[in-house]
């Protein structure tokens, strides 16, 4: 049997199973990639938030990306919790020297409002993570945190699209889901213009949305679709995980990959 594309995703663990690697490799199993991982931090986690957060040294972060990469290989990477200004610039560096196009999550505070990155980093993030993104994948919280801009209504979604891109990813998909009606989120360069809209599912349990879309999306171009069409498969796996998300502890649970 032939190998299928790689996908390494470079993030933190979520010890509960919603979010983190652990939602990024059960999404690639779903989607038929191989998935494999570079840990950055490791987190208390459970339904409830983060009880606990700590990172890996950076050359623990190196190591294993050297690793994977000269010897297995990668036809797609993909970031998430990146915690520190140090990690987030050397995985920056390590995404520049790859021949593989890279989805970055620029994950800021959980769901519950807990950090999972330091305000110290978010200029690393400007500077040198975002520049090397083929794809960005911000909310409307890191949006705000990373440009200042404000969405409130779908309207302020292409000046927020805008203010991402002047930082250099090729792509950005501003995800509206925290508007009110459709789960609404634009996906552009700068030139095309694609709104991809899915209908509100009434369910809580959403952990581990973001890592879940993310992971997709480079799922898809491992395989060698174009953007906009891996960003659209991306969403309906997404929109499909967030329909039959379950109960799971007494707070919020994981989105479903196995629907
Ligand atoms: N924990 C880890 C390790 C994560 O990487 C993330 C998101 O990227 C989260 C928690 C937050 O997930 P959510 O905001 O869906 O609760």
């Amino acid at each position: 049997m032939s190998a299928p594309p790689r996908v390494l995703t470079v993030a933190g663990s979520d010890s509960g199973g919603g979010a983190g690697i652990q939602a990024d490799l059960k999404t690639m199993l779903a989607l038929g990639v191989h998935g494999m991982s570079v840990l950055t931090a490791v987190t208390a986690q459970n339904s409830l938030g983060v009880q606990g957060a700590w990172e890996l040294p950076v050359e623990a972060v190196r190591a294993q990306y050297r690793s994977v990469v000269d010897d297995i290989g990668v036809q797609a990477v993909k970031t998430g919790m990146l915690s520190s200004a140090e990690l987030v610039e050397a995985v920056a560096d390590l995404i520049a020297g790859t021949d593989a196009p890279a989805v970055v999550d620029p994950v800021g505070v959980s769901k519950h409002g807990d950090p999972l990155l330091a305000a110290s980093a978010l200029d690393s993030v400007r500077t040198r993570l975002l520049p090397v993104a083929t794809v960005a994948t911000p909310n409307l919280d890191e949006v705000a945190q990373l440009t200042g801009v404000r969405v409130e209504a779908e309207d302020d979604l292409r000046r927020a699209a805008r203010a991402v891109l002047e930082f250099g990813p090729r792509w950005v998909v501003i995800k509206g889901g925290h508007l009110s009606g459709d789960a609404v989120d634009l996906l552009t360069d700068g030139s095309e213009e694609h709104w991809l809209r899915a209908p509100r599912h009434d369910n809580r349990h959403t952990h581990g949305t973001g890592c879940t879309l993310a992971s997709a999306i480079a799922s898809e171009l491992a395989k060698d679709h174009p953007v906009p069409e891996a960003v659209k498969t991306a969403k309906s796996y997404v929109t499909g995980a967030i329909a039959s998300g379950f109960a799971l502890g007494t707070g919020i649970g994981p989105v479903n990959h196995a629907w």
